[in-house]
């Protein structure tokens, strides 16, 4: 970035909003995937992991133990595309800033 002109870094600014995932498509959190055993006697799954994967939501808060909801397998598609949504955004977003620091730094407008 150092050596890239102000201009050709406004326009990697321009390029990366374009890239933007939708704000409204964004989930914050992980998929954990667990397996249970039934306990039904019998069932195939006392040999394996148990049955699944079934997929939770774990979402972290600043002081507290992460938060655990349950994803339905008919969502589990979408929650995957909005969590990479969210990590995509969150890269854009810095790599936005710091093309505003450099250009903070060379004292150009930003
Ligand atoms: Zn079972």
């Amino acid at each position: 970035m150092q050596n890239r002109p102000a201009s050709a870094l406004r326009r990697k600014r321009k390029q990366l909003l374009r890239q933007l995932p939708s704000l409204e498509a964004l989930l914050r959190g992980s998929l954990i995937e667990r397996y249970k055993r039934c306990g039904k006697p019998g069932c195939r799954c006392a040999q394996g992991p148990g049955h699944g994967p079934k997929y939770y939501l774990s979402v972290s808060f600043p002081g507290l133990q992460p938060q655990m909801d349950y994803v339905p397998q008919d969502l589990h598609e979408q929650a995957v595309v909005l969590l990479a949504n969210y990590q995509r955004v969150r890269e854009i977003l810095e790599q936005i800033s710091e093309i505003n620091r450099e250009l903070l730094r060379r004292r150009e407008a930003l």
